[in-house]
């Protein structure tokens, strides 16, 4: 729909903008208001090129389109009805949870062991390990190849499907030859088109889940979904939408509480939403909080960070790692919230 500045076009501006239209295989159809006329585009109005050029004559305030330009992540989309599963739980149906440390430690791989068993007898059904971490700082530590066999030896002990993060093609290519279940785009790579790119080939085939992060600084839910759109238009539609909180964090919160935009993201795609309380809030206190409010706001599931012993963890884990009891009881509160939101849902 394009809304000229004044009331009307004029004859050769009617006839300008009609050129730019009908040059990207669309017509225009005049609708005559009261108090202003506008003018439809009819045919594929997704063109950014076609757009920029009518936006950017004088004589025209903007252009709304009607048509969503993440055709692929849109409801209406033939993937709305593509059904996402991973360990034992249908994304939407069941509510999935994630648990495992922030941070493999290479010179303690026992513990992250000992936290992938408890984190299933918890009830988790995907375990998490950073493998490589993205650090603000690059003195701090950056990660250790070797803890991919770590989290391999994890998965094989207990049965849990795995998530690590890459943040570059050589990571990608490792975790694609150790078959990891799920790949994790982290907040700071959320925006990083090229590598989203990469991974929707990447992961085309084989299955492999994409667990996407909002970026810290990311504004309306549209452009979070641009980036799912990327890794969809890749070749991989088991994309998992992830709100973490955004920057500036709230004052006692490391970031900004996100998990609000689950509706706006539900309303807008066909892909379940996994929020992360554990990125937003920062503090293992406020995590259940965070994760409960996920839940009434219709998340399908939570991301956790969970330590065995938080204590004698490294990364985020000293500080916003639950438990495992604590995260058991968080699950169960978690399930009963679930099931009030399904009867919510059905009325
Ligand atoms: C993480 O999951 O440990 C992590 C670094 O996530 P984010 O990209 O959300 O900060
Ligand atoms: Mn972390």
């Amino acid at each position: 729909m394009i809304l000229p500045r004044e009331k009307t076009l004029s004859e050769d501006q009617l006839k300008e903008v009609t050129d730019i239209v009908e040059s990207f295989n669309c017509s225009l159809q005049t609708i005559i208001g009261t108090e202003r006329s506008i003018y439809a585009i009819l045919g594929d109005e997704t063109s950014e090129t076609m757009v920029n050029r009518l936006e950017g004559l004088a004589y025209i305030d903007r252009v709304d389109r009607i048509q969503n330009q993440n055709k692929l992540m849109h409801r209406s989309s033939e993937l709305s009805r593509h059904k996402i599963r991973i360990g034992g739980v249908t994304l939407g149906e069941e509510l999935l949870v994630i648990a495992g440390q922030c941070t493999v430690d290479p010179k303690n791989p026992n513990l992250f062991i000992e936290t992938a068993h408890a984190v299933k007898e918890a009830g988790a059904k995907v375990l998490r390990g950073g493998v490589w971490k993205p650090r603000t700082t690059p003195h701090s530590f950056q990660g250790d190849n070797r803890s991919i066999e770590t989290v391999l030896e994890a998965r094989a002990q207990t049965g849990l499907p795995v998530n690590i993060e890459v943040m570059d093609e050589d990571q990608l290519a490792i975790a694609m030859d150790a078959k990891v279940d799920m790949v994790q785009i982290g907040t700071r790579n959320a925006l990083n088109y090229s590598l989203l790119k990469k991974i929707g080939k990447a992961t085309k085939d084989n299955g492999t889940l994409v667990l996407l992060k909002r970026s810290l600084h990311m504004g309306k839910p549209s452009e979070f979904i641009s980036a799912a759109e990327y890794i969809v238009a890749g070749g991989n539609p088991n994309v998992l939408l992830c709100p973490r909180g955004t920057a500036p964090g709230l004052d006692g919160y490391r970031n900004h509480p996100d998990e609000s935009i689950t509706p706006l993201l539900k309303e807008q795609t066909w892909a379940p939403v996994v929020v992360d309380p554990s990125h937003s809030v920062g503090r293992a206190i406020y995590v259940p909080f965070c994760a409960t409010a996920a839940i009434a706001y219709g998340a399908d599931g939570v991301c956790i960070e969970s330590h065995i012993r938080p204590q004698e963890g490294i990364g985020d884990d000293p500080k916003q790692s639950l438990t495992p009891d604590v995260l058991k009881d968080l699950i169960v509160e978690l399930g009963s919230l679930w099931s009030l939101k399904n009867k919510f849902h059905r009325a």
